[in-house]
């Protein structure tokens, strides 16, 4: 495990609602009155929070109204945004986009602007200090009406480190179309766009954020291996839209824990990971929770060893990905990327 710690890493999908430390939880609700939390020590939370193991979508999501709570003030959102970057560095991470909806962070009365500003702090002071480039992507959520004022946030907040837009939220019952108008916001000026599709819901959605969205990655998408066909565990035929993905090389934000928490695959060995990284899908490793997921890169990681095979040219080759499919400026990415190789072919 420690030898997969020290590996550089690069990590597009983690939402920094969903990766605070429990003990800042503890300390955060203690200081605004929170007395929602299902636990007050922190052995007693921390295992609530990954009984999100349990393959409930419905109790993996209630998780995210106590981490909410405690990050409705200025202070509280340049903490867990510097903290978020502390220790994905920590864990080896060079390379770190972070997301969130900052609508879900104004309950306290600050504004979407003001929530935006406070995580910058705390993320560029913990970047300066860890070394880890960081961006911020911003997210607009698909059950709620307000994606194009996010969207136009984003635009208006990159020299705060905003680096693109999302959408993410339930994905049954929400076409990403509903939300297109927002995607052009961003695209129209030139902000990259990443959705979330393919997790929830099957793979018209990728079809959707691809094409009327104009997404320039997919968040999850792994549902993209229901329109192959698979014999004896690999990939031998690929229908219209998964072959696009392939062809296109469209980069997937693969979080292969969050997939088994969240019911869609019921083991790790049964996730598709593996297989769509032998087809030549553009496959990424990512967190998306480390705090519901109990996880981290090094644990992705160590999970696609033991159960998918992957060694050190297979975690090159992903870190190399990530980082090619990044949204921060091609000149630090670049930099970032001959550091990573020279790290990388020294352990061939
Ligand atoms: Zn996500």
């Amino acid at each position: 495990m420690e030898e997969l710690r020290s590996l550089p890493k690069a990590l597009l999908h983690d939402h920094l609602d969903g990766g605070l430390r429990v003990d800042t939880i503890l300390d955060l609700a203690t200081t605004v009155g929170y007395e929602g939390l299902p636990a007050t020590d922190e052995a007693g939370l921390r295992e609530w929070f990954h009984q999100g193991e349990s393959g409930s979508l419905e109790r993996y999501l209630e998780s995210f109204d106590h981490t909410l709570a405690v990050m409705q003030t200025a202070e509280a959102l340049e903490r867990v945004g510097y903290e978020a970057v502390v220790d994905v560095a920590a864990d080896g991470v060079v390379y770190a986009e972070l997301r969130f909806a900052p609508a879900f962070n104004t309950d306290g009365g600050l504004t979407l602007e003001e929530v935006v500003a406070a995580v910058a702090r705390g993320v560029q002071t913990a970047s300066s200090e860890t070394g880890c480039v960081t961006g911020l992507i911003l997210d607009g959520m698909r059950q709620m009406k307000d994606s194009e004022e996010i969207a136009d946030l984003a635009v208006a907040s990159r020299d705060l480190g905003v680096i693109g837009f999302d959408l993410a939220g339930p994905e049954a019952g929400y076409p990403n179309d509903d939300h297109a108008p927002a995607c052009l916001r961003a695209r129209e000026a030139n902000l990259p766009v990443t959705v979330h599709a393919g997790e929830g819901d099957g793979v018209h959605q990728i079809w959707r954020a691809l094409h009327h969205c104009g997404a320039l990655r997919i968040g999850h998408g792994v549902r993209i291996i229901e329109d192959t066909t698979v014999i004896n565990g690999e990939i031998t035929d690929t229908g219209p839209v998964a072959s696009f993905v392939r062809d296109v090389q469209v980069p997937l934000e693969v979080s292969v824990s969050s997939n088994i928490h969240t019911g869609i695959f019921p083991t790790v060995a049964e996730h598709p990971i593996g297989m769509l990284y032998r087809a030549g899908f553009a496959v990424t490793l990512n967190t998306d929770n480390r705090l519901m997921s109990g996880t981290s890169m090094t644990t992705e990681f160590a999970l696609v060893a033991e159960h998918h095979g992957f060694g050190i040219g297979d975690f090159h080759a992903v870190t190399r990905r990530a980082i090619l499919a990044g949204f921060t400026p091609w000149p630090r990415r670049q930099e970032l990327l001959e550091k990573v190789d020279e790290i990388y072919l020294d352990l061939y």
